[in-house]
């Protein structure tokens, strides 16, 4: 599973590539949004100005506001914070694991394909992808539809 495998720091981001020489160039090794700094899993999925600008959205979704840790452990720790209830913490963790994921298949399309993404579409896809995650795990009651569930304030809604 991706968010195993990243809490571990094994995903094939630039910098651990380098840590086994496959990659040695300075230029090849930097982030593919931005361009700014090394790739690393830190950058990638919680520091970038693209995934900080998706993390933004994502918590305007929410109705949540917070400063988000630059650790990973802790960005996550802090994001499922904000549920009182388990099952709230259990959408959260849903929704989260669900950000890193697309962010990941948004950073290999770009790298392999040259697909450029933005933000309100990552966010719309989140929304809409979730929404059918969500009713499997019979977090959210079946009565409510997809219109409340994309609009902003969502854990207010859930309460
Ligand atoms: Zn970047």
């Amino acid at each position: 599973m991706t968010a195993w495998r990243m809490l571990k720091n094994r995903l094939p981001t630039c910098d651990n590539l380098r840590k086994m020489k496959i990659l040695l160039n300075d230029e090849e090794s930097k982030c593919f949004e931005c361009g700014m700094q090394e790739e690393s899993i830190n950058h990638l999925f919680l520091i970038c100005p693209k995934t900080d600008e998706v993390w933004n959205e994502v918590q305007k979704w929410l109705g949540v506001a917070t400063v988000r840790p630059n650790h990973f452990e802790k960005h996550l720790g802090t994001f499922t914070s904000f549920g009182k209830e388990k099952k709230i913490r259990n959408l959260l963790l849903a929704i989260w694991v669900g950000c890193i994921w697309i962010l990941w298949k948004k950073r290999n399309e770009r790298r392999f394909s040259g697909k450029e993404w933005n933000c309100k579409n990552f966010v719309l896809e989140i929304k809409i992808r979730l929404w059918s995650w969500n009713r499997i795990f019979e977090i959210v009651d079946d009565g409510m539809d997809l219109e409340v569930w994309c609009s902003n304030d969502l854990i207010c809604k859930l309460l």
